[in-house]
């Protein structure tokens, strides 16, 4: 019998037989778990609130056979109510969760990733900031953690400090005139893009429409897509189920 005493976050969950539901969730010391939670679809059960997507929560599970753990003890660790309440904001972590899923690394921990998927979802959950171009951050960061940082302040090609005029996601980052390919590059989303990933994030964050971040957000998704060989929905194209009082 293996059992997980860990804090997580609920990455997907997707139906399974009548009443069963199957929890992916993102544990801080275990890496990929996924979780059967039986009878949460029905109204009476007390673990439908807290196992949906983008929920943060501190779990007790156990496994005795097959591929599942099942659910011993769960509660919200924080409960997200100001990302709750806002489609934008349950959008963008969607957008979030769903790269984390993406990662192909089932039973592999990584504690780095569960501590900035907490910090990303606890910036939905704060007012002060904006959650338009949470992802592209995110996707950045990813690349970051798992050593193919994007390089925007030189020509990933011949190393010239510029003029950047292109992006491309198979080779990294920002290119010159005269190595171009990949997307044509905005002078406006090369500014953005280097202070997202250059350590302005936060003042970003804080802009309502900053220029460019269209621009960013796309190039962002491109580059997570190339590095993880796998097409994601775009942030914001998904419908939300989780918003409280539309259900
Ligand atoms: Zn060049």
């Amino acid at each position: 019998m293996k059992e997980i005493d860990d804090e997580a976050v609920v990455l997907r969950t997707y139906k399974s037989g009548e009443a069963d539901r199957v929890v992916v969730l993102w544990t801080k010391a275990h890496g990929k778990v996924r979780v059967l939670a039986k009878g949460v679809r029905k109204t009476t059960s007390r673990l439908g609130g807290t196992l949906e997507a983008l929920a943060y929560v501190k779990v007790d599970l156990v496994k005795t056979r097959g591929e599942f753990y099942v659910v011993r003890h769960v509660a919200h660790v924080e409960r997200l109510a100001t990302l709750r309440s806002s489609y934008a904001r349950i959008s963008a972590g969607y957008g979030v969760v769903e790269a984390v899923d993406a990662i192909p690394s089932d039973g592999v921990a990584d504690e780095a990733i569960f501590q900035l998927l907490t910090r990303v979802l606890l910036t939905l959950d704060d007012a002060s900031f904006e959650p338009a171009l949470v992802p592209a951050s995110f996707y950045f960061r990813l690349l970051a953690l798992d050593g193919s940082e994007v390089v925007v302040e030189e020509c990933v090609n011949c190393g010239r400090g510029g003029p950047l005029v292109a992006f491309d996601a198979s080779v990294g980052g920002a290119l010159c005139d005269q190595c171009r390919h990949g997307t044509a590059l905005s002078a406006v989303a090369l500014a953005l893009l280097r202070r997202v990933v250059g350590g302005e994030l936060a003042s970003v964050l804080r802009e309502s429409d900053p220029p460019g971040a269209g621009e960013v957000t796309a190039l962002a998704q491109e580059a997570i897509e190339a590095h993880f060989g796998k097409r994601l929905r775009a942030p914001g194209a998904v419908a939300p189920l989780g918003v409280r009082g539309k259900r």
